[in-house]
């Protein structure tokens, strides 16, 4: 059977061998998960927004964000030295942009 996302030759499960479609590569396996996913959310466009909406839902969904911000400040921190280069990119462009727009702004103000 040939893999659909590295198209390599590989051998079937013996339990699932007329559905899979993707060889057992780590990489592929993601693919794979990643594109179950959006088919999934497209079958069911409204499930995140519904969920969303969900006033119970969305306290708690803040409450375990904060909590695994908590937890995880080191790997939140580690994140943040690990791109802070193109962070700094970012930023400078960002700013660049946003000091072009207002001195566009202060440009046309003083136009009569
Ligand atoms: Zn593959």
């Amino acid at each position: 059977m040939i893999c659909i996302y590295c198209q390599r030759e590989f051998q079937p499960s013996k339990y699932r061998h007329t559905k899979q479609r993707a060889c057992g590569d780590p990489v592929c396996q993601k693919k794979r998960q990643r594109d179950n996913l959006t088919a999934w959310q497209e079958r069911n466009p409204l499930y995140y927004r519904i969920k969303r909406i969900d006033p119970i839902w969305r306290t708690k969904a803040r409450a375990r964000a904060k909590r695994w911000r908590t937890i995880h400040k080191d790997r939140i921190q580690a994140y943040r030295m690990a791109t802070m280069d193109q962070y700094r990119i970012y930023m400078r462009e960002y700013m660049r942009r946003y000091r072009t727009a207002l001195a566009q702004r202060a440009g046309k103000a003083a136009q009569p």
